[in-house]
């Protein structure tokens, strides 16, 4: 990066740590050009984008709300509310890995599907009919059918 002093392009790292328990990266540096020292810190980005709805508008990621409406489709069903945490675990690491900052809405819903489509077929159909809009009964019922070498595989 450029020195903040004198904009110079070359500076070089004088010392370099680990710090708050391993999750930023303090480096010392100092400008070639004017010799004047300054500090940065390394972080990873992890942050959960935020999400863009159909209608173009944005908000802030709501994980309860994704967690809700998971167990709605999960109503009455033989999960485990651990799977099922850990299922939104899975979904939450996604998104953070995405390294995006905004996500639109649909990507967040195949993201649930392709979680329940694991844990349970049922509340996947229940989801999919809901999210997916389908156009017709034939589509409705592939995607049903889609599922049975699943549901007799386990
Ligand atoms: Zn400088």
């Amino acid at each position: 990066m450029y020195c903040p002093f004198c904009k110079a392009e070359e500076t070089k790292v004088i010392d370099s740590r680990l710090v708050t328990d391993g999750d930023q990266i303090r480096r010392r540096r100092e400008c070639i050009s004017c010799g004047e020292r300054f500090t940065t810190f390394e972080t990873a980005e992890l942050v959960i984008p935020r999400v863009i709805k159909s209608d173009g508008t944005r908000q802030p990621f709501d994980v309860e709300k994704l967690r809700e409406g998971m167990l709605h489709s999960l109503q009455k069903r033989p999960v485990s509310i651990d799977r099922i945490d850990a299922a939104v675990h899975q979904i939450m690491h996604k998104l953070r890995a995405t390294g995006e900052r905004e996500i639109k809405t649909r990507h967040i819903g195949e993201l649930v599907m392709t979680e329940l489509k694991r844990l349970d077929p049922v509340a996947y159909v229940r989801f999919a009919s809901v999210y997916r809009d389908f156009q017709d009964v034939d589509a409705f019922r592939a995607e049903i059918d889609s599922l049975r070498p699943a549901e007799t595989g386990e």
